[in-house]
């Protein structure tokens, strides 16, 4: 992944300026009722206190203010508890939905070179694995960050009236326990990104095995591809592991501080009360306190660790929303179909020349064969041709039109490509077509399946154009795929036609059916890739490609 690593508190204040703080509206509300829970908490140590009084003076009045006052206590907290949860984690999902729709919009429209070299299984694994980390993130830190901040400090100013000296003294533990708790989440930090990009890994692991389980049968894998996924299972959990040990340390941590303030409060109040001086109401009230608030102080040092592991995953989605967008140009189409190429070279690695100073030229109505042995460079030619990947040198025309970094995806109107690989989605056929040309009446549909030869196919199937193709098209056959994605190729309204080895999975009869079909066209250039010689006598013009001298 490209850019270097963000720093924590860059990440933070991303977060905040980018996903949060055009949500004020939720947070203020999700503030306010954060704050009347907390208070809430905190007002169970005044009604104590106010309550011990009573009794010690034995005041009748006890008998109906104790209902009055506890229970009002309790309603209002249970009211605003439930009302906070809603808004906080409606805050929590509204921000991870925009932030999976940004960085898909950023990935697809990232440049191609940058999108190949990724691994699509860690890709997917950012949507959702680091996804619901953010997610935990975001609803424990809007759940407790602002309740548990505002239960501490009220509690703490009610230990401070109700006695200061004891307050005071709970305080100096503070220092203590700080440096501990920094320590700790540094180390979760690590081990967070660690775990995250093995499960990346992992689930490009899955992806490909899963998808690819005919290649795994046929090959005997079975039992390979088990231990090696268990093994890779294993390792998750011996990272996930470690996080969680790390996690663990920190609330036996609070536990024992609390345990210590408590020690430490007793001592005092004895050591005063030997000595003659004590208040036992205002004592009960200050140990309420006490046990309110501890519970606010080990919930936000349990949040720390979830917040690393959130700050983790959203470095990883910040660095596929930051992926370099390609830039599309104006909207005025291209629609010349005389194509150019100027002694355009290209090398995917230096010194290692995959292209050298290709020149050709086409014009609509010409059926241009591009030949070569496998791996020469024909499948990169035409990357180079669809703006996908940038010539070194050279220049590429349509007409008088010069391709150019800056307005790429307007360029690719003026193409229909059919892929080495035939690529369909999951849908009917009419859906994977209209891919192409998304007002195409049925009539033209049914005219770009005639052409690829598909028509009589498509109409035996029970619901024909309409009928389901299953994920990636595997309900129909190679050759059938391969012909839809000709015909997709077909309907859409572009000049130029390029085809790479697009013919390879026909019977000869179809092919040279297809074929015919394509020479006749003569509103558009026809570019065919193939490495087979017998298919040149079709051809207007051949280029025959062969590998460069190296360096
Ligand atoms: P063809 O389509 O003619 O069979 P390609 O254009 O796919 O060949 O590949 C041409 C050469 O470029 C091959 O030697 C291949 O190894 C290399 N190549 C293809 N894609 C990449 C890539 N993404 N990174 C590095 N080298 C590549
Ligand atoms: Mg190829």
């Amino acid at each position: 992944m490209p850019g270097p690593e963000t720093k924590q508190d860059s990440v933070l204040r991303r977060l905040w300026h980018e996903e949060i703080k055009s949500h004020w509206r939720l947070i203020a509300v999700s503030a306010f009722l954060s704050a009347a829970t907390a208070l809430a908490a905190s007002g169970y140590a005044l009604v104590v206190n106010i309550l011990t009084k009573r009794l010690e003076a034995a005041s009748p009045e006890i008998l109906w203010l104790a209902p009055l006052l506890v229970m009002g206590v309790v309603i209002w907290r249970a009211l605003s508890l439930h009302f906070q949860m809603r808004v906080t984690s409606r805050l929590a999902l509204t921000i991870c939905r925009d932030l999976q729709s940004r960085m898909y919009e950023r990935f697809v429209r990232a440049e191609f070179s940058t999108i190949r070299a990724l691994a699509p299984g860690d890709v997917l694994s950012r949507f959702t694995n680091d996804l619901s980390a953010i997610r935990e993130m975001l609803i424990r830190l809007s759940n407790s960050l602002l309740r548990d901040s505002v239960q501490l400090l009220a509690g703490f100013v009610i230990m401070l009236w109700l006695d200061w000296v004891l307050a005071l003294a709970v305080l100096l533990l503070a220092p203590v326990i700080l440096p501990v708790m920094t320590r700790i989440a540094a180390a979760i930090t690590r081990r967070a990104t660690q775990t995250q990009a093995h499960i990346g890994a992992t689930t490009n692991y899955l992806q490909e095995t899963i998808g690819g389980t005919r290649i795994v049968k046929s090959f005997g894998w079975e039992r390979e591809a088990s231990l090696r996924s268990a093994s890779e299972f294993n390792e998750r959990l011996n990272l996930q592991m470690e996080v969680i040990r790390l996690r663990a340390r920190i609330e036996p941590i609070l536990e024992v501080f609390g345990g210590v303030a408590l020690s430490l409060v007793f001592v005092i109040a004895g050591w005063r009360a030997m000595s003659g001086a004590s208040d036992v109401s205002d004592f009960l009230g200050f140990i309420v306190a006490l046990l309110v608030t501890s519970p606010a102080l080990r919930s936000l040092g349990g949040l720390s660790g979830a917040i690393q592991e959130g700050l983790a995953a959203l470095r990883r989605c910040y660095q596929i929303v930051d992926l370099t967008p390609e830039t599309g140009g104006n909207d005025s189409p291209a629609s010349s179909g005389d194509i150019s190429l100027d002694k355009v070279s290209f090398a995917y690695e230096p010194g290692v020349p995959v292209l050298n100073e290709l020149s050709l030229k086409a014009v609509p109505g010409e059926f241009l064969i591009i030949l070569g042995p496998s791996g020469v460079g024909k499948s990169t030619l035409l990357d180079i041709i669809l703006g996908l990947v940038q010539a070194s040198t050279g220049k590429v025309a349509l007409g008088d039109h010069v391709q150019s970094a800056d307005r790429l995806t307007n360029w690719r109107k003026s193409f229909a490509y059919v892929s080495q690989q035939t690529l369909l989605f999951e849908g009917t056929i009419a859906e994977n077509l209209r891919m192409a040309d998304a007002t195409a009446s049925d009539e033209a549909i049914w005219f770009a399946l005639e052409q690829a030869e598909a028509s009589q196919f498509v109409r035996d199937l029970p619901l024909g154009i309409e009928e389901n193709i299953g994920p990636g098209g595997h309900r129909l056959s190679g050759g059938q795929r391969q012909r839809l994605a000709i015909a997709r190729a077909l309907l859409k309204p572009a000049p130029v036609l390029v085809l790479d080895e697009a013919t390879s999975a026909l019977d000869a009869d179809t092919e040279q059916a297809v074929i015919a079909q394509l020479k006749a066209l003569q509103d558009r250039t026809v570019l065919l890739v193939t490495h087979r010689e017998d298919l040149t006598h079709h051809a207007t013009q051949v280029i025959r490609l062969s590998r460069p001298q190296q360096n």
